[in-house]
């Protein structure tokens, strides 16, 4: 019964697939796109396109596949506007901040954590986001962690269990004693709300894991059957890019300090390294060296890191405009990893690519190409979103709705 639609008027199309089109992001001109309920049907030359039930003039606009977001903490409670302000005058970031999140959101009911998670994934979706990965990891009690991976479900089937975010206030004398409920009773109770494991390496800071308590972490993951991610290497060079590796990590994300060991073992395990430039932009700190990674051959991906603490974000459009203006990216590049990259990421096909079979999700922005993501920063260019076969169109539509990716 599902109905098929007809986006056509695509002044040029970004398809990530270089056998429909031109270079490594696949251009077409004046192309289209047929979606059969939720998967596209069709792809080619305006002109010829085959009609369908529905029909959605893109009247010149550029198209691409929607972003996916690979990185993101959306369920939490309260914001930390006033650290971000105490920063900017001057005082260094430090993980600690998490726990002022974590009181927060303990303290908030169910419906308070939903409706706050589902307005930012509203934002995303109106900013081109399509596909988006949410953490646990603002709860880290077993009820706490499992409510936040229910609301994260809500959501999206990529959801990351994150109890190794921080040690919380109440472990502080005793950190092995957290680790040993992460891994036991917390684990058990997530892993069937979860597709992932993660866990903030830093061993310099006094709250978050050093190695051997990652590893612990990730081992007992990957034996209740969840795939592995690691926070690695944001604040300085560490072990998270090698144990990434030695996991056979999907993401090794932040990736801001690597050694040139790190970058080839991450080439060398396929590891992608998930790139957060928007945490760097909120903390004021160096930018992760995009160039160094793509010209090792490492699969590079581009996500916000949507969080209270130093990334309070949901537009992959400024993150694109970062890694550009940042990071040594071309605006190809940067297309390319928040899209096709934030698929690798999460080991996901159907997802950053336009092509028969795959997921007909679709952004469309009011301008000529895709460069003007980056040429054009903090402007709204987002005009329409197709998710799934089904097209949002702001103007028409209004506030838009509540939908799961
Ligand atoms: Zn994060």
């Amino acid at each position: 019964m599902s109905a098929s639609l007809l986006v056509t008027g695509i002044g040029e199309l970004v398809t990530n697939d270089p056998s429909l089109g031109d270079g490594l992001l696949g251009v077409l001109h004046d192309a289209a796109v047929v979606a059969d309920g939720d998967r596209i049907a069709w792809i080619g030359p305006a002109a010829s396109a085959p009609a369908a039930d529905e029909r959605l003039d893109a009247e010149g606009c550029a198209g691409l596949p929607g972003f996916v977001d690979a990185h993101s903490h959306l369920v939490f409670a309260g914001d930390r506007a006033a650290e971000f302000a105490a920063r900017m005058e001057g005082q260094p970031y430090a993980a600690g901040g998490i726990r002022t999140t974590v009181a927060a959101t303990r303290a908030a009911s169910d419906d308070e954590l939903g409706a706050g998670a589902a307005r930012l994934a509203r934002e995303m979706l109106r900013q081109g986001t399509t596909t988006t990965e949410i953490k646990s990891g603002y709860g880290l009690t077993v009820e706490d962690e499992l409510r936040s991976l229910r609301v994260a479900a809500t959501l999206t089937d990529e959801t990351t269990f994150l109890g190794a975010h921080v040690v919380p206030a109440e472990f502080a004398e005793d950190p092995g004693g957290y680790v040993d409920l992460v891994t036991g009773p917390m684990l058990a109770a997530c892993a069937p709300h979860a597709r992932w494991i993660d866990v903030f390496v830093e061993p310099s800071s006094a709250v978050t894991f050093g190695e051997s308590a990652a590893r612990a972490v990730l081992a007992a993951g990957s034996a209740a059957g969840l795939g592995v991610r690691v926070h690695a290497s944001q604040l300085e060079p560490g072990p998270g890019p090698r144990l990434a590796a030695e996991f056979s990590a999907a993401s090794a994300d932040h990736c801001t300090h690597l050694t040139d060991a790190d970058v080839a073992a991450l080439r060398d395990a396929g590891v992608v390294a998930t790139l957060l430039p928007a945490a760097e932009f909120s903390t004021r700190s160096p930018y992760p060296d995009a160039r160094r990674l793509l010209d090792a051959d490492v699969t590079v991906a581009l996500a916000t890191d949507c969080n209270p603490g130093t990334a309070y974000t949901t537009s992959m459009p400024f993150v694109v405009a970062l890694a550009v203006r940042e990071m040594g990216m071309t605006p190809g590049e940067a297309v390319h990893a928040a899209t096709a990259g934030g698929a690798a990421a999460l080991r996901r096909t159907d997802v950053g690519v336009l092509r028969p079979g795959a997921r007909a999700d679709l952004t469309l922005l009011d301008a000529p190409s895709h460069v003007h993501l980056a040429y054009r920063p903090g402007v709204p260019l987002v005009d329409s979103v197709v998710l799934g076969g089904q097209a949002l169109r702001w103007s028409a539509s209004g506030s838009s709705p509540v939908v799961r990716m």
